[in-house]
């Protein structure tokens, strides 16, 4: 396969990088900004192409087939959800799905910045409830998808626990539903997104998902998912 730089068109001599979807860039090139989805670098993030995404840039491969509007996000949304069900995660009653603004989201109760999904949750008589979901608008379908299914595993968690549980461990859960959504896609820019999951230094979501990870390794899914609905707590070691 020859590569040809995103900058230069020519083929990358020496060192280069590679973004998530596997496009290379010679190092050589001067580095201005990155797209805030795939990492891809541009001397010049107003060349054409590059859009604004939120305050961040997003790079013209990024923008090709990114869910801008409900339109296409009700194409991809059935996929997701059949895809979750195949897994156990299915929910009772069906959840709102919305595209809210370009760029990422501020979530105004945790002070938490940069998501790219929210569920509007609500505790009622009959215990928690999802309301809504809010995806942000642009992502690409890889993004999307992988978002979709984090916040279908916030709406499935309303649906069966039974008080709050520690952050660490709900973010960590979704994270566990997003990556296992990731997984199932099988492409370059799919593995390289789970990978970033996993390497997260976040203390919520990256030392949430190895927690829950570690967990699923030793117990089983089935015990872990158990465990967390019924005690709030992975299962004890050894019990
Ligand atoms: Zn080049
Ligand atoms: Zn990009
Ligand atoms: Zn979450």
């Amino acid at each position: 396969m020859t590569l040809a730089c995103t900058v230069c068109g020519g083929e990358p001599l020496g060192t280069y990088e590679l973004s998530m979807h596997e496009e290379a860039t010679c190092a050589s090139h001067p580095v201005a900004a990155r797209c805030t989805l795939c990492g891809r670098p541009a001397p010049d993030p107003r060349a054409p192409g590059w859009s604004r995404w939120g305050a961040a840039a997003r790079c013209p491969r990024c923008a090709l087939g990114a869910i801008e509007t409900q339109e296409d996000a009700r194409g991809q949304i059935p996929e997701v959800r059949a895809a979750m069900a195949a897994l156990g995660i299915e929910l009772t009653r069906r959840v709102r799905v919305t595209l809210a603004g370009h760029g990422p989201l501020s979530v105004e109760t945790t002070g938490r910045d940069g998501v790219l999904g929210i569920t509007h949750q609500q505790w009622g008589p009959a215990g928690y409830a999802a309301v809504s979901i809010e995806i942000a608008a642009g992502l690409t379908p890889i993004h999307f998808g992988a978002t979709l299914a984090h916040e279908l595993g916030h709406a499935w968690l309303a649906e069966r626990k039974s008080g709050p549980l520690p952050l660490p461990l709900e973010e960590g859960v979704c994270e566990v539903f997003a990556g296992a959504w990731l997984k199932k896609q099988g492409t370059p820019m799919a593995t390289r997104l789970r990978a970033s999951m996993e390497a997260n230094r976040d203390p919520i979501y990256g030392d949430g998902y190895r927690m829950v990870r570690a967990a699923i390794l030793h117990t089983g899914i089935e015990s872990v998912l158990t465990s967390v609905i019924k005690t709030g707590a992975l299962p004890r070691p050894g019990g």
